[in-house]
């Protein structure tokens, strides 16, 4: 018996590849790698370092860009946020400090600096880093805790449209990528977290964390 690493519910044998068997869930939809197949630390290192590259770089730039101007249009004054996962270039902070906010780091083999957990953000971003949680409920409860209240997470990741073409699926191949989201799994998120979903479509998801959470706190 598997459970769902994301809601806990006990998950369906879903299909076999050469190399993976994969889970899906019924209750938040989420598709999963079986944990046995996750590869080690010192693996995913290695499937990173070839990752992080220079194309990689521009496509986090013209990610981040639009939606720093986006959330600068909804929430005046400078913005802090936590780049979630991977790292962007010097040149590229730089013009987010000349357009006065800040953005702080975080990389689980580069910047691992758990200081940055100590802190709440106005904004995160996880570009190409869902995929790889191999706990994502866990990895969830960081990311909530970690944003202000009506504070933004924007998330790149290639949710699952069609179930019937998972196994031909190029996004699954990468033995790095381990959990896979359908637009229903954020659905579920949004109902069950303190999280109002506002977009989901093709690889960019939007949300906004209710304010709720605040006032509750204030209260205690
Ligand atoms: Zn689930």
């Amino acid at each position: 018996m598997i459970k769902c690493p994301l809601c806990s519910q006990t998950a369906e044998f879903f299909i076999q590849d050469k190399k993976r068997a994969f889970y899906s869930c019924s209750q938040c939809s989420l598709v999963f790698a079986n944990p046995q197949s996750h590869l080690m630390p010192a693996a995913q290192l290695q499937r990173y370092g070839r990752a992080n590259k220079a194309a990689k770089q521009k496509q986090l730039v013209q990610f981040i860009e639009p939606l720093l101007s986006q959330i600068s249009a909804q929430q005046s004054g400078s913005l802090v946020g936590l780049n979630f996962g991977r790292v962007m270039d010097r040149v590229s902070l730089d013009k987010i400090e000349l357009a006065g906010h800040h953005l702080y780091q975080y990389d689980p083999f580069a910047k691992t600096d758990q200081q940055l957990f100590k802190q709440q953000y106005d904004f995160i971003c996880c570009y190409r880093v869902l995929e790889h949680f191999q706990q994502p409920a866990k990895e969830w409860q960081l990311l909530s805790k970690l944003l202000k209240p009506d504070g933004w997470l924007a998330i790149n990741t290639s949710l699952l449209t069609d179930l019937n073409n998972f196994s031909k699926w190029h996004f699954k191949n990468n033995p790095t990528h381990v959990s896979f989201y359908r637009q229903q799994t954020f659905e579920y998120l949004a109902q069950h977290s303190e999280f109002k979903l506002l977009f989901a479509a093709k690889e960019l998801v939007l949300m906004q964390k209710s304010s709720k959470s605040g006032i509750k706190r204030i209260l205690i």
